[in-house]
């Protein structure tokens, strides 16, 4: 449902407007009216040639926008709103709104776009970074901060981030992206049990009262089934229901996953041995052929999970994330990166949305983009590549970086949506998309283009600036 404000008409052929809210709506000078060249959502909301009436936020460190309305610009032309108003052109660029991202690890941005080779494997790629953010030795508020700043550069609104620690997620939580930040925890083996009072000690400190309502919650990623123990699982799932919230991991990423959580073999296991982190007790729970969902399936029920990759996946571990009601956050770009589709085949994220499953874009780190992406983290990059790999429809592609992305973080999905023409709302954000030379009707050219997703205030900040040096 979108949220209509009384005294703004919806049937723009009856102006029920009063006359005082009218001639207070034309002073305000923080209302904008904006002609572009179209705008589009994941519902079917698909104009060229539109009008938006905008009232920006002054406030930095809030990312909603008041949408007083917007539409077919000849439609648009009557509403009490937009009359008499200034308009401002953008006449290449798309409207869209604010972008979700339902997987990225920011405290990795500073580390930005490295190669993968691989002939070594995903194994020595994680020692690699391992190695890399030691020697940087940035500091983690720093990472996070970049990562938000590369975020909003590309209209990115709201996110579910994987801290590696509590610094991490606080400096999300004080930050202006909505979603959820989710405190990272490891242990195998003997180390489960300490690893977890850990982190639960950790989670509680970070709650208060009434934060069910704040803009970015914090909950709780068991890593993987490879890393973090069943006990672990259960321990997380549990406290996540209790406070209403999904967990996040990482499901299915790698072959070297299948093998050591099915047959305890292989180069998963030789690493995590060389590390000392996979002892006898911790690998007590492997080897017995079971796929990395259906080893800790039984562990997460009744709690929501949003699962990372899913790279390659079963029958069985479709109808199990159906079952549970889970969303995969497909991350393709990373998925490309390591060459997931030539050791799998192609990922089914459209069998997983054929049978009901939630299906969201997460970028992962900046670490697997490429150099020419990397002045933003925007999953509008990763729906590009869907759509110019397999021919996904537009439309289809927004909803995956939009509404399903806002359903896997609990938020608001009409935030993520314009409303019907004329009608008022609060969105979480207000992109433009620059489609200048790009062909297509508005969908398609959002999808062609190269350039970023960009929040209509930022767009808008120099004309702005320049609005207010002439008066
Ligand atoms: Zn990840």
């Amino acid at each position: 449902m979108h949220m209509l404000w009384g005294s703004i008409p919806t049937d723009l052929t009856q102006d029920n407007t009063r006359g005082d809210d009218r001639h207070e709506m034309r002073d305000d000078k923080s209302i904008l009216l904006v002609h572009a060249a179209g705008a589009c959502d994941a519902t079917g909301f698909h104009h060229a040639d539109v009008s938006a009436v905008v009232r920006l936020s002054t406030s930095p460190n809030t990312s909603h926008v008041e949408l007083i309305a917007i539409g077919p610009r000849a439609e648009l032309a009557a509403h009490p709103a937009a009359i008499g108003r200034d308009p401002i052109d953008l006449p290449h660029c798309i409207l869209i709104p604010g972008l979700t991202n339902a997987h990225a690890h920011l405290d990795l941005t500073h580390l930005g776009p490295r190669p993968f080779d691989a002939d070594a494997g995903f194994v020595a790629w994680i020692g690699g970074i391992l190695k890399a953010r030691d020697e940087l030795a940035t500091p983690v508020a720093d990472a996070v901060r970049l990562g938000i700043a590369k975020s909003q550069a590309g209209g990115v609104v709201a996110i579910g981030d994987i801290s590696g620690t509590p610094e991490a997620a606080q400096i999300l939580r004080d930050g202006p992206l909505r979603g959820i930040g989710f405190l990272e925890v490891f242990g195998l083996g003997d180390r489960a049990a300490s690893n977890w009072a850990r982190t639960l000690e950790t989670l509680e400190s970070m709650h208060a009262p009434g934060d069910e309502d704040a803009p970015l919650r914090i909950s709780v990623q068991p890593h993987a089934p490879y890393s973090a123990s069943r006990d672990v699982y259960d321990d997380a799932s549990s406290w996540a229901a209790t406070h209403a919230m999904p967990i996040a991991t990482h499901w299915s990423e790698t072959p070297a996953e299948f093998e050591f959580v099915a047959q305890r073999t292989g180069p998963m296991c030789n690493f995590l041995k060389r590390l000392g982190i996979a002892d006898a007790r911790a690998l007590e729970e492997f080897g017995h052929g079971a796929t990395p969902i259906e080893h800790v399936e039984e562990c997460v029920r009744g709690t929501r999970v949003i699962a990372a990759h899913v790279n390659h996946a079963t029958d069985n571990d479709i109808d199990i994330l159906a079952q549970l009601g889970a969303t995969v956050a497909y991350c393709p770009r990373a998925s490309a990166y390591f060459h997931h589709d030539t050791m799998f085949g192609p990922h089914r994220y459209r069998d997983m949305l054929a049978r009901g499953i939630n299906v969201a874009l997460g970028t992962d780190s900046i670490i697997c983009h490429p150099a020419e992406q990397a002045d933003r983290l925007s999953t509008l990059d990763d729906a590009r590549l869907l759509h110019a790999r397999d021919g996904l429809s537009p439309q289809e592609a927004l909803a995956l970086i939009t509404i399903n992305g806002a359903r896997a973080l609990g938020l608001d999905e009409s935030a993520f949506v314009f409303p019907h023409t004329g009608a008022h709302a609060t969105l979480a954000g207000l992109n433009v998309v620059d489609a200048n030379g790009v062909q297509g009707d508005p969908a398609t050219r959002v999808m062609r283009a190269t350039t970023p997703a960009e929040p209509l205030e930022f767009r808008l900040a120099q004309r702005l600036d320049a609005r207010a040096a002439v008066r």
